[in-house]
């Protein structure tokens, strides 16, 4: 297995560096010791992190030297399966396959979810603390949305805040007003925001330790009468998140919370207006496994984490989503988040 800078890695070794067009690797092999390559001039970038507290050893490889014939004499002489981790630069990929005659790649990220999935209770500590910073900052949004203020505006407030409440970095901050907030993934635009318009607001980033934070409201300007619908879809979607909620339980399949979701949107007769799957699993990614959506048959299990996120997108209109972040215990789902989900009317 060939690990390169990311989650994967940090998982791991608890610790990474930035990916870049130089290889650094961690080679575990089937059987035998990992090992770690990393390029010269960052070796003492290394000193005093958890790799040396593991005593992997660290091998360097100097500018100007091939870094996957370096990396082929880390492998056994017989390694011809090279499972690389999801997001290893292609170049990378590519080059080590080129430097092991006869070898072809596989994916090792199912591999790696059969770990990363089930947190372990300092990750779910960390998705806790996370989340509660992130309800901070929604408990702050009537400070700064408000109608004629522009989504970039608010957006930036937003951003600043997410860092003030304890985040290392905004790693998105979704301000979709009125017709903005049919598409699920607009970020912020130049559009003045109106009065009487449903807002969606989807905001996280990772805290200093790598855990993401993920939540959404949908929020109401006040100042005018919203679309006669507004508040009839608005519930409509909280009671799909509650339902999808309710069902993060140990044994059920990641499948059916998107069912559970999903039927009460298509029973108010919103089926062709919920676009996308009810939610993803997190930790040190925003997205990973496992991902609620219809033929995810994994049975979930205690520890692990993942996004409730239904909504319903009216095009050229607007949109409502609500999202929770669950964790699944022996006692039932854990709620990472708690800001209100009440429709609140800012401005
Ligand atoms: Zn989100
Ligand atoms: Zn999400």
């Amino acid at each position: 297995m060939l690990i390169t800078p990311g989650a994967d890695m940090r998982y791991f070794l608890g610790r990474s560096v930035a990916s870049h067009e130089r290889l650094t690797c961690l080679v575990v092999p089937a059987d035998g010791a990992p090992h770690l390559l990393v390029p010269a001039l960052e070796r003492l970038g290394w000193a005093g992190s958890p790799v040396e507290a593991l005593g992997l050893p660290i091998t360097t490889w100097a500018d100007g030297q091939d870094p996957y014939t370096e990396l082929a004499e880390l492998l056994p002489s017989d390694a011809r399966v090279l499972s690389v981790d999801y997001h290893m630069p292609a170049v990378h990929a590519l080059g080590a396959r080129g430097a092991v005659p006869g070898s072809e790649l596989t994916l090792a990220g199912e591999t790696i979810a059969e770990l990363r999935m089930r947190k372990g209770a300092a990750e779910i500590a960390a998705l806790k603390s996370v989340g509660e910073a992130i309800d901070r900052v929604h408990a702050r949004i009537g400070e700064w949305l408000r109608p004629g203020r522009t989504e970039h505006e608010v957006a930036a407030d937003i951003t600043a805040a997410i860092v003030a409440e304890g985040h290392e970095r905004a790693d998105f901050v979704i301000v979709g007003s009125g017709p903005n907030g049919a598409s699920p993934h607009h970020e912020a635009s130049d559009r003045p925001i109106r009065a009487g318009e449903p807002v969606v607001i989807d905001i996280g980033g990772p805290a200093p330790d790598g855990y993401f934070s993920d939540c959404t409201r949908t929020y109401l300007t006040g100042g005018a009468d919203p679309d006669p619908e507004v508040r009839e879809v608005y519930e409509v979607v909280r009671a799909a998140q509650a339902a999808g909620v309710a069902a993060a339980v140990a044994g059920a399949t990641a499948e059916s919370v998107d069912m559970a979701s999903r039927t009460i949107i298509a029973d108010a007769g919103y089926g062709d207006y919920f676009i996308t799957r009810t939610g993803h699993g997190i930790g040190l990614e925003v997205h990973e496994h496992p991902y609620l959506v219809a033929g995810n048959t994994q049975v979930l299990e205690p520890g692990m984490a993942f996004s409730v996120e239904p909504g319903i997108y009216l095009p050229g209109r607007f949109g409502v989503r609500i999202e929770d972040i669950v964790v699944v215990t022996d006692d039932g789902p854990l709620l990472c988040n708690n800001a209100p989900t009440d429709l609140i009317v800012v401005g």
